[in-house]
C-alpha cells in the first residue's frame, strides 16, 4: 500500500457524468484533476472498440467485457440479471442511443436553483443538434444529436409510425422543444452515421493531452478516505495493489448503483444498515439508496414477416399521457452478441412511476454487487398505467396486419427495466443526502454528480439529463454557473 500525491480533484468513475466532470473540470489549468475509471479505458478515437461505437450492436451480453451485472429483483418474484457500463464511457457506451431531454415539468421537483431556466442553457451547450436551431437548441456542443429522416426509417417503424396516426395520435417532431406536447416522432439520438458517441469519446479524448488531467483506467476505487468530516481522498486497487491517493475534493460518479454502495462502504449511509454489515459509521445518511425510481417496461411480443433493421434500436416512440410506446427497430435480442434470439417487441414504458425502490449492502466487500430491488408494480396506479399501455399497443397493431399478432400474454411475464436507474442518493430537501449543490451533507469536499443525484428519474430516458447535470455540477465547483 502507498500514499501518492495529492491532487486538487479526484473523479470517481469515467461514465457519462464522471467524462464531462474531469474534462470541464480540467480546461482550469490550474486544477489538477485524476480520474478514477474501474473499466478499461482507451487513448483515442482509433482505440474504441466497434461494438462500443456501432449503434446496431448492444454488447450487454454475457460474454461482454464492457459491462458489469448485478441480479436485481424486479419484483419479489421476478429477478433479473441487469447490466451497466464498466468501461471508459460508462453505461452511455453500451446504451440504447436515446438521447432526448427531461420536460420542463419534471424539473418541479428538483431544486428551486435547478428550475427548467436553470438547466436549459446546460441541455444546449452539451449539444450539436444536427437538425434543429434556435433558443431551445445548441449548435456547438460535444454531443452530436440526430434523427432518423423519415425517408431512412426501418419499415417496423414507418408501419408503427402509421398506426399511430391512423389512431389519432398527433405528430411530435422536436421531441427535445420545451413545448412538445407529445405524440408520436423521431426519437432524438447522440448517434451521427450510425456511429453512438459517448461522453468519453465526446469530452474525454480530446482533453487526453492536457498535463493537468490523468485517467487511470483498471482502478476500482474501494473507499473514500477522510480526515475529520472532509473527504481527503480515496482508497483504489488497481491490479495486486491497493493505493490511498489524496485529493482536495472528491467526486463520485461511479452511478446510481455503485455510488450509494461506495457511499456506504465508506461509513456514509443508513446507520443501522452500516453497523448490520459492520461497515464503522462516519455519518448517519438514512436516505442513501433509499428510495430510487426507474421506468418500469413491458414488452408486447409480435410476429413479423422478415423485416429489414433499423440503424438504431429506437428510430421513433409515441408519447401519451404518462407512457413511452418503444418499437423498436429490431428485435432486441438480436441487437446483444452472446443472444441474438427474439422476437420483435413493442416496449410500454411507465414513465412517471410511484414504485420506488432501494440498493443496500450484501456485505462489506467492494468486490460484492449491492442488493438492488425495485419494487415495481407495487400500487395499484402503476399497474393499470401499464394495462392501459398494453391496451393502446394493442388496439393500434391490431391493425395492422404485418404486426397483427401478439405473442404472449401476462404482465408480469414480460416485465423489464428501461435501466434508467436514478435517484439513489438525490438532492431535494434538508433531509436528502446532497444539497443543491450536490455536495454530500456534513462532510466537507465530497460531491455526487451522477445520476444518483437526481431527485426522481425524469419522465424521459436520463442520459441527456446525467450530462446536463454533470456540465451545470462541474460550473458550480468551479463557481462559475450559469
Ligand atoms: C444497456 C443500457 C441501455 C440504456 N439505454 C439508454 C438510452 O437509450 N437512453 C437513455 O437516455 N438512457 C439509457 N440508459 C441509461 C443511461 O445510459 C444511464 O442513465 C447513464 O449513462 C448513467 O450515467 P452515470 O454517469 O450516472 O453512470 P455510468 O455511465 O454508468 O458511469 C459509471 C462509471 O463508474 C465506473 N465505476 C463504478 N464503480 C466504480 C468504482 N468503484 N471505481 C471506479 N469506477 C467505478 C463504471 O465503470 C462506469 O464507467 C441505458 C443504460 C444501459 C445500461
Amino acid at each position: 500500500m502507498s500514499t501518492a500525491r495529492a491532487v486538487d480533484v479526484i473523479v470517481v468513475g469515467g461514465g457519462s457524468c464522471g467524462s464531462v466532470v474531469a474534462a470541464r473540470l480540467s480546461e482550469d489549468p490550474s486544477c489538477s484533476v485524476m480520474l478514477l475509471e474501474a473499466g478499461s479505458g482507451f487513448g483515442s478515437l482509433g482505440d474504441v472498440p466497434q461494438d462500443i461505437l456501432d449503434a446496431r450492436i448492444l454488447p450487454i451480453g454475457p460474454q461482454s467485457a464492457w459491462v458489469d451485472t448485478y441480479l436485481a429483483e424486479l419484483t419479489p418474484t421476478l429477478t433479473r440479471t441487469v447490466a451497466r457500463g464498466r468501461v471508459l464511457g460508462g453505461s452511455g457506451a453500451v446504451n440504447g442511443g436515446y438521447f432526448i431531454r427531461a420536460r420542463p415539468t419534471d424539473f418541479d421537483a428538483w431544486p428551486k436553483s435547478w428550475s427548467f431556466d436553470d438547466v436549459l442553457p446546460y441541455y444546449r451547450k452539451l449539444e450539436n443538434d444536427t437538425d434543429f436551431s434556435g433558443s431551445f437548441h445548441g449548435e456547438a456542443g460535444p454531443m452530436p444529436v440526430s434523427r432518423v429522416a423519415e425517408n431512412s426509417r426501418s419499415p417496423i417503424t414507418e408501419m408503427f409510425v402509421d398506426a399511430a396516426h391512423s389512431a389519432g395520435f398527433a405528430d411530435d417532431s422536436d421531441k427535445n422543444s420545451p413545448v412538445s406536447a407529445g405524440g408520436v416522432g423521431p426519437v432524438p439520438r447522440n448517434i451521427f452515421r450510425g456511429v453512438r458517441t459517448n461522453a468519453a469519446v465526446a469530452y474525454l479524448l480530446p482533453a487526453l493531452s492536457r498535463t493537468n488531467l490523468t485517467v487511470v483506467d483498471g482502478a476500482r476505487v474501494l473507499a473514500v478516505t477522510f480526515d475529520g468530516m472532509k473527504a481527503s481522498g480515496v482508497t483504489v486497487a488497481r491490479g495486486q495493489s491497493v493505493e490511498h491517493l489524496k485529493a482536495e475534493r472528491v467526486v463520485l460518479c461511479a452511478g446510481a448503483v455503485r455510488t450509494p454502495q461506495l457511499l456506504m462502504l465508506s461509513g456514509v449511509g443508513p446507520v443501522r444498515h452500516l453497523v448490520e454489515k459492520g461497515v464503522s459509521v462516519k455519518i448517519d445518511h438514512p436516505r442513501v439508496g433509499r428510495g430510487f425510481s426507474d421506468h418500469p417496461e413491458v414488452g408486447v411480443y409480435y410476429q413479423v414477416s422478415d423485416a429489414e433493421a433499423g440503424e438504431s434500436p429506437l428510430e421513433a416512440v409515441l408519447h401519451v399521457d404518462d407512457l413511452e410506446i418503444r418499437p423498436y427497430s429490431v428485435p432486441f435480442d438480436r441487437m446483444i452478441p452472446g443472444l441474438e434470439n427474439g422476437d420483435p417487441m413493442i416496449g410500454v414504458g411507465l414513465m412517471r412511476p410511484e414504485s420506488r425502490g432501494d440498493i443496500t449492502l450484501r456485505t462489506a466487500d467492494p468486490c460484492d454487487t449491492p442488493f438492488v430491488r425495485y419494487r415495481y408494480l407495487e400500487t395499484e396506479s402503476d399497474r393499470s398505467a401499464l394495462s392501459a399501455g398494453l391496451d393502446v399497443v394493442g388496439e393500434m397493431i391490431g391493425g395492422v396486419a404485418p404486426l397483427a399478432t401478439v405473442v404472449g400474454d401476462p404482465l408480469l411475464g414480460r416485465l423489464g427495466t428501461s435501466l434508467h436507474l436514478s435517484g439513489s442518493c438525490a438532492m431535494g430537501d434538508d433531509s436528502s443526502v446532497l444539497d443543491d449543490s450536490c455536495r454530500v451533507r456534513g462532510i466537507d469536499g465530497l460531491y455526487v454528480l451522477d445520476t444518483s443525484a437526481f431527485p426522481v428519474v425524469p419522465t424521459r430516458g436520463p442520459h441527456a439529463t446525467a450530462i446536463m447535470l454533470a456540465e451545470r455540477g462541474a460550473d458550480i465547483m468551479r463557481g462559475t454557473v450559469a
